[in-house]
């Protein structure tokens, strides 16, 4: 939609020395979060479940949807949801939890409830772009150790890490993003007694690889875990939820905007998650198609595949760039993560599709 000129516009010069006079620096100097979405792709660069929700399940949002009060606020905390994660999950009795807008919201809040002056935040590197970003927008210092090159974390470099920096705020995904592997339950322990002040294990894959901290998160004074629905189906309704001690969640509580969580979306979690087995046969799915799309990556020439415990797979080629054009010409799309982290140089991280993706990316890889 074009929208006419105002007759008597300022110059746009006039309106960008304000800006940039007025705009914080932390601010100033990134760019905003790319999220285009061209149609018709096969979508393999965003880690979403590849499968819609059944007909069934649809209709029953559909019913619940039309009742939704949306002429009302919301209910501010969203117990009802919170009550429906609480039966579908193994969270200890006495934990509570804060429910973000996406985990994204979250790793904001808890970003901002932790951004006092000389704070520092510590993360290994590469791993999930939006603690960093985060962490500049507070301005608060960010501090990453690098991981090994085959992706696993140098417990004595971050040790020494949390020794010398005495951080604020650990972020440790498990499984990481980009490079799919979750961190050995000895090396978050370990973490766990070294570190100062609060650590968050982001969990946003959890349910692909098997292992979780959710049940154990009472076991320790400074342990949070981050977790959502995006990537197990429901990445468009936005839901993310951290669980802890009743004394983190209640200050993390007050940081969050007071309705984050929308009317629609809290009428439809709770009846996504009383069919909790659709879901988990999907991610049953998902998984059995990670190890068919890893065994056939492995067999492309010059492919190398990481073992991987989420929904993608981290994948390293002659020319990341070449690949990625040549996938896009072939109409599938995923994450060049090439010119960034040198970790990563060359690599591709691939979500696992549906079988007829996976096929489509297999063929498209593989050299005439
Ligand atoms: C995708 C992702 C998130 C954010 O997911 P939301 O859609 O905002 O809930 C958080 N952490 C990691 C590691 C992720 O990969």
């Amino acid at each position: 939609m074009s929208v006419p000129a105002p007759v008597r516009a300022v110059e746009a010069s006039a309106v960008e020395a304000r800006v940039a006079a007025t705009i914080r620096g932390e601010i100033l100097a990134t760019t905003s979060y790319a999220t285009a979405k061209p149609a018709g792709m096969i979508e393999l660069h965003a880690n979403e479940n590849p499968f819609p929700l059944p007909a069934s399940l649809r209709g029953e949002l559909a019913a619940v949807l039309a009742e939704a009060a949306v002429n009302r606020y919301p209910e501010g905390a969203g117990e009802g949801v919170k009550r429906a994660l609480a039966a579908a999950l193994p969270i200890p009795h006495g934990a509570e939890m804060v429910l973000g807008n996406g985990s994204d919201e979250l790793i904001q809040v808890i970003t901002a409830a932790v951004a006092r002056p000389g704070a520092a935040i510590l993360a290994p590197d590469p791993t999930f772009v939006m603690y960093r970003i985060y962490a500049a927008q507070s301005a608060v210092r960010y501090v990453s150790v690098p991981l090994r090159a085959d992706f696993t974390l140098d417990d004595e470099a971050f040790a020494a890490a949390i020794g010398r920096e005495r951080p604020a705020l650990v972020w440790l995904a498990s499984p990481n993003n980009p490079t799919g592997r979750a961190l050995p339950r000895a090396s978050i322990e370990r973490i766990l007694g070294a570190a100062p002040g609060l650590v968050v294990v982001d969990e946003a894959y959890a349910d692909f690889a098997g292992t979780s901290f959710l049940p154990r998160v009472l076991d320790f004074p400074n342990l949070v875990v981050l977790r959502t629905l995006s990537k197990i189906g429901l990445a468009g309704a936005r839901l993310g939820y951290a669980v802890g001690h009743p004394a983190w969640i209640a200050e993390l509580d007050k940081v969050r905007s007071p309705y984050n969580v929308n009317a629609l979306t809290q009428a439809a979690v709770p009846v996504v998650l009383a069919a909790a087995d659709v879901l988990a046969a999907q991610v049953a799915k998902i998984v059995a198609e990670r190890a068919r799309l890893a065994a056939a990556l492995a067999a492309v020439p010059g492919a190398e595949v990481t073992q991987s415990d989420a929904n993608f797979l981290l994948v390293r080629v002659p020319d990341a760039d070449a690949m990625a054009t040549r996938l896009r010409a072939a109409g599938i799309l995923v994450k060049n993560l090439h010119g960034g982290h040198p970790l990563t140089a060359n690599c591709l991280r691939i979500t696992v599709g549906t079988p007829a993706e996976n096929d489509a990316l297999v063929r498209a890889m593989t050299p005439p």
